[in-house]
């Protein structure tokens, strides 16, 4: 299995694992989430709450070995928040499972959608959007993929109220005066998979302090096979970069092909260099980067 990454920035600490068509997850051990499962490494087992993109087996292979693995280890059952297209599925699989194994592990699997907010405390919740990416069931109907913003939720106090002692506070909230205003401070954003679209534009996503999109091809020739499969290029980072306004954004899912230094080269070489500073591929965060490329990094 690959070492995960580790990044920090603030008080932001984001551990994972993202190679296209290998593994993809990224938890934020702090907050209690993780955004895809992956192969369900160690990291994964760790948090109650994992909210799941599409049904890509880099994406979702670890789900069921979830759930097992948090009832081998006495913990509490864990929550998986998926599409809801493939809600049922992931339920039958977990059937299926138990056929094999002879244990079916308490499983909560919820449904998500776009416009549903997923509170995980008082100060914190999740949005799901749409991003775009197809990923199609055997039956060849659509499910689109989502992302999701880790947004903090934060009551300011009115300005007209700032002057005020504790107890004026408290008289005038007996009352039922309203003397704070509700402020969302997007954190964390995930888009997992998905090509160029619209959702670059939400508040929640532009604005997130830290961003982590996808770039799974840097090389010229790979343009079309981005387009096909519904996949960002590196070129196609010309055209979004510019209406982001995250003070850090991380690039996932590169493919196995391409080794982190050449795709580092390529991004100093495609990009304007006022674009650079806040901008790293996720998995050159690694503790230890090894000095030379291993033999299986140049292939898929
Ligand atoms: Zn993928
Ligand atoms: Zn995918």
């Amino acid at each position: 299995m690959t070492a995960p990454a580790e990044f920090e920035y603030d008080a932001i600490r984001l551990r994972g694992v993202s190679l296209a068509g290998e593994e993809s997850y990224i938890v934020a051990p702090e907050m209690n989430l993780g955004f895809d499962i992956g192969r369900c490494q160690r990291d994964v087992l760790g948090v109650d709450h994992l909210f799941l993109t599409h049904g890509h087996m880099d994406h979702a292979a670890g789900a069921a070995y979830y759930f097992s693995q948090r009832m081998f280890i006495d913990n509490a059952p864990g929550n998986v928040y998926a599409p809801e297209p493939i809600v049922e599925p992931l339920r039958r699989l977990m059937g299926i499972w138990a056929d094999i194994d002879g244990h079916e592990p308490p499983a909560n699997i919820h449904p998500v959608a776009p416009g549903q907010d997923i509170p995980l405390r008082r100060d914190l919740i999740v949005r799901p959007f749409y991003v775009n990416h197809l990923c199609r069931r055997h039956d060849r109907s659509r499910v689109d993929a989502l992302g999701f913003a880790a947004i903090e939720v934060r009551h300011k106090l009115l300005d007209e109220f700032t002057g005020l002692a504790g107890n004026e506070l408290v008289d005038l909230k007996k009352r039922g005066v309203e003397i704070t205003r509700r402020v969302e401070m997007p954190v964390v954003t995930y888009c997992g998979d998905s090509a160029d679209g619209e959702f670059f534009d939400l508040d929640y996503v532009k604005n997130a302090r830290v961003l982590l999109m996808e770039c799974t091809f840097v090389d010229r020739d790979d343009r079309e096979r981005a387009r096909a499969g519904y996949h960002t290029h590196l070129l196609d980072l010309r055209g979004i970069l510019p209406r982001l306004n995250n003070e850090r954004i991380l690039l996932t899912h590169l493919t196995r092909r391409t080794n982190l230094r050449d795709a580092r080269a390529a991004l100093k070489n495609e990009l304007d260099a006022s674009m650079l500073e806040r901008i790293s591929f996720f998995m050159e965060h690694r503790r230890r980067p090894r000095k030379a490329a291993q033999p299986g990094d140049a292939e898929e």
